[in-house]
């Protein structure tokens, strides 16, 4: 689609808009547009009608993906509370613009998170229904590094594997750490109050290839928010199991105050060997999916809670949450 004619170009005070569409779309840094007007994305018509294209990391994100991926990291499953947290944020950021704006809602203020686990496609999914990326906050949100934390971790890196890798689990290293268990990310995100046809998906194996790359593409997306799609390292495929999953988040997440939900499982036993004799054994039983969701964490804020169903860990882990106190 190209820009509407009715649209003014609007004013910004940084330069980037006096560049070419090609730097814009690729290193566009205004926090203006990116704050308040995710439909800037229409000024660049590049965007819009492109199919695929193919963009690098900023170089600390390289450097951070390269430790991720290549260390030996022993507390593997931080990534889920951090990439929870990441969900949970966005719900709260939607919460906070739709005080201005009810329409962003759009019928679905039921803020919550979902993790969808796949054993056959080897995945683990945290999908929100928060505020979304454009696919110039995916572009820009996801390729470089803005919070001066991560910064200043990355500035921390010694380059010993062991030291480093240390560090990462106090740190976390927020999105990033999905590579820890996957080889790929997938990320589907539609930004509250865009179309379901501006949906961006972003693909990256964390340069694995070498590449040091991520491919960005525009697609349809019924739903707003955001699915972050986890395809499993070999080493990694426990993390489809619901009762490991749910551990963690019981360990790590239970502060959070949104419900996270997951498919329910019941047990069922296996079919007769022989049917019309119950004594002539049955095939083994196993776990299967109801097709109904169900809320996995407490849901409720800790402070608001008897203070003896408050364990030390969920403590510990809920005062490292608000103060980042690693
Ligand atoms: P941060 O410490 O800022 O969360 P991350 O690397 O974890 O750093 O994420 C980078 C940025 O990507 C976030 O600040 C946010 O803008 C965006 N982001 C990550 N996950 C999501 C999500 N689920 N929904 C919307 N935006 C997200």
């Amino acid at each position: 689609r190209m820009r509407p004619a009715a649209i003014p170009l609007h004013t910004c005070a940084l330069p980037a808009f006096q560049q070419t569409l090609e730097t814009l779309t690729v290193a566009h840094n205004c926090g203006f547009c990116r704050a308040r007007h995710p439909r800037c994305v229409l000024f660049s018509p590049d965007l819009i009608t492109m199919s695929k294209k193919t963009l690098a990391f900023q170089a600390e994100v390289a450097q951070l993906l390269h430790l991720v991926t290549h260390s030996l990291y022993s507390n593997k499953e931080i990534f889920l509370r951090e990439l929870i947290s990441n969900a949970s944020d966005a719900c709260d950021k939607l919460r906070f613009e739709a005080i201005n704006d009810a329409s962003l809602y759009g019928g679905d203020s039921e803020l919550k998170l979902r993790l969808t686990l796949d054993k056959d496609a080897k995945t683990l999914t945290i999908t929100d229904n928060g505020i979304g990326m454009s696919m110039q906050e995916a572009i820009d949100n996801l390729g470089t590094i803005a919070k001066s934390g991560t910064k200043d971790f990355v500035s921390k890196l010694t380059g010993d594997q062991k030291a480093d890798s240390n560090l990462i689990g106090q740190f976390g290293v927020g999105f990033y750490s999905g590579f820890i268990v996957a080889d790929k990310i997938t990320v589907e995100s539609r930004r509250a109050g865009l179309p379901a046809n501006e949906a961006v998906r972003w693909v990256s194996d964390g340069g694995a290839s070498g590449g040091d790359a991520f491919e960005v593409e525009p697609i349809t997306r019924e739903a707003r928010g955001t699915s972050v799609i986890l395809h499993l390292r070999d080493d990694a495929q426990d993390y489809t199991q619901t009762w490991k999953v749910k551990n963690i988040v019981n360990k790590y997440s239970d502060h959070i105050s949104l419900p996270i939900q997951m498919e329910k499982e019941e047990w069922k036993d296996g079919e007769l060997i022989n049917p019309g004799d119950e004594n002539g054994g049955r095939q083994p039983g196993a776990m299967v999916k109801t097709g109904e969701w169900e809320t996995v964490n407490k849901a409720s804020a800790l402070w608001t809670r008897p203070k003896k169903e408050v364990t030390q860990e969920q403590y510990d882990e809920f005062y490292k949450a608000i103060s980042h106190d690693y």
